[in-house]
């Protein structure tokens, strides 16, 4: 079966509309590239847009009532939304679920080192990246440190104009023999992911000072962190308790002569992240209560407080069940059971460069809209959700009935490789969940790319679903 070409299926109002979408969106990708960011954007709009903490609706004993929204953010870094709807929850939700974090880098806790009058911050990759593309590109610092003091020193480094940008360097061609040889996942190693972040032995406004602080053991060094006190006031040990993530320097742009595709870093999963938040708030009067996931830690197996696996969706849920009036053990082990999720995450465009890697047939393809995975997994769909043909056929009548461009896909051909998402978390509770997303080329990549299509079918298939699923098993 072929699809069709969601640009095909446009009109000159819907064309607008998606390229007015993706812009906003790329503004997402600029102010979001941290999962802190995004916690941090999101919350700010969804105040805007009528939403109120939870917290603060417990504090004040406030009842809720059909549409009703309430937020609950953890720890900075992973967010839950719901609106309430007309009927009792007990009898099932709909879910958006996306995650927010990205593949990168990240600053060891001990990280400051010179060698040979350069100084470097030592890093650990998070997620799964290919070493050899985080080399001789600009990178940015953004992150946290928490002084002892409680205080917390926001640092954003390498993304205005003016900014200094940071690097890590690669060794020069002429030198190379040995090096290429070597295959491709070894090419850089781990440990010589390293960014240069200085090289003069004292600092700006300092010269007076030259004679002491020029010369000797890490002068180099020193001048750094003498920088960071100065600007930020934190000293070395102050690392112990940050969290700095370096990610490609820059914004996203629009991509081809057409602008028709979106480069940008962080769009696994910030492409499904943002047009699921978009459908959260832009969704009223619902019969079901929605609800929209931002968790963290996806890349690295959904560990944490803050990753999927933890209890703080549902605690969240039993919350928002309790302020309804609805709260039991059994009445919210039946809500759970009884809802329907999207796990709203990317999935791998079909890329002609490497087509050997695709099967052609059930592959997603750039531009052909909103890719639908029945199960992901790998070596013979192991660590896969895998969808239920009932739940699918719901899902298909909603797609179609708004007339949302959908494809269904798996990562690449059998026994090529594999992924996995939050999907199969979630279906332990018993309710229907598939992976339904954008498809993204050069995946993990520090530019990825989507279509702008691809993104606003996306979302109009997320407002479809928040609207309309009202699938039950029972
Ligand atoms: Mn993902
Ligand atoms: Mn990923």
């Amino acid at each position: 079966m072929e699809r069709v070409n969601a640009w095909n299926t446009y009109d000159p109002g819907m064309l607008k509309s998606c390229m007015d979408l993706a812009d906003d969106y790329k503004s997402f990708l600029d102010q979001g590239k941290t999962e802190r960011e995004c916690v941090d954007r999101f919350v700010n709009e969804a105040e805007e847009n009528g939403y109120i903490e939870l917290s603060e609706a417990i504090r004040k004993g406030r009842k809720l009532s059909a549409g009703d929204r309430v937020y609950s953010v953890c720890m900075n870094k992973s967010m839950v939304m719901f609106e309430i709807g007309t009927e009792p929850i007990e009898n099932g939700i709909n879910i958006l679920g996306a995650h927010i974090d990205s593949p990168r880098l990240d600053v060891k806790q001990n990280p400051m080192y010179e060698d040979n009058e350069i100084a470097f911050l030592d890093t650990h990759y998070y997620g799964g990246i290919k070493k050899y593309q985080y080399v001789t590109i600009p990178l940015a610092i953004h992150g946290v440190i928490v002084k002892k003091s409680g205080e917390t020193v926001i640092l954003r480094v390498g993304e205005d104009e003016d900014d200094p940008v940071f690097f890590i360097s690669d060794l020069l061609i002429h030198l190379s023999q040995e090096q290429l040889k070597k295959p491709g996942s070894t090419v850089v190693d781990g440990e010589a992911l390293d960014l240069i972040i200085g090289s003069r032995p004292f600092t700006f406004g300092a010269e007076e000072e030259k004679g002491n602080e020029g010369s000797g053991k890490d002068a180099v060094k020193k001048a750094v962190l003498r920088i960071l006190s100065e600007n930020y006031g934190i000293s070395e040990g102050d690392f112990e308790s940050a969290e700095l993530e370096i990610v490609p320097a820059g914004r996203s742009r629009d991509a081809g002569f057409d602008r028709s595709m979106v480069l940008g870093y962080g769009q696994d999963d910030r492409a499904c992240a943002y047009p699921s938040f978009r459908a959260q708030v832009e969704t009223h009067d619902l019969k079901r209560t929605s609800c929209t996931l931002l968790v963290d830690k996806e890349e690295i197996g959904s560990m944490g407080a803050t990753g999927m696996k933890s209890r703080f969706f549902e605690n969240a849920l039993a919350e928002v069940m309790n302020l309804c009036g609805e709260y039991s053990e059994l009445s919210m082990r039946r809500a759970l059971a009884n809802s329907c999720m999207l796990s709203s995450d990317v999935g791998a465009a079909y890329d002609p460069s490497y087509g050997g890697a695709f099967e052609k047939k059930n592959t997603s393809f750039l531009g052909r809209g909103m890719t639908i995975s029945k199960y992901t997994g790998s070596r013979g769909k192991a660590g896969s959700n895998d969808a239920n043909a009932e739940y699918i056929a719901h899902l298909r009548g909603i797609f179609e009935k708004e007339s949302v461009c959908t494809q269904t896909a798996e990562v690449g051909k059998v026994d090529q490789g594999g992924g996995g998402t939050i999907a199969f978390i979630m279906a332990l509770y018993g309710m229907n969940v598939i992976d339904c997303g954008v498809p993204v080329l050069s995946m993990h990549s520090p530019w990825e790319a989507i279509s702008k299509a691809d993104l606003y079918e996306t979302y109009r298939g997320y407002k479809a679903f928040l609207r309309d699923a009202s699938f039950t098993n029972y």
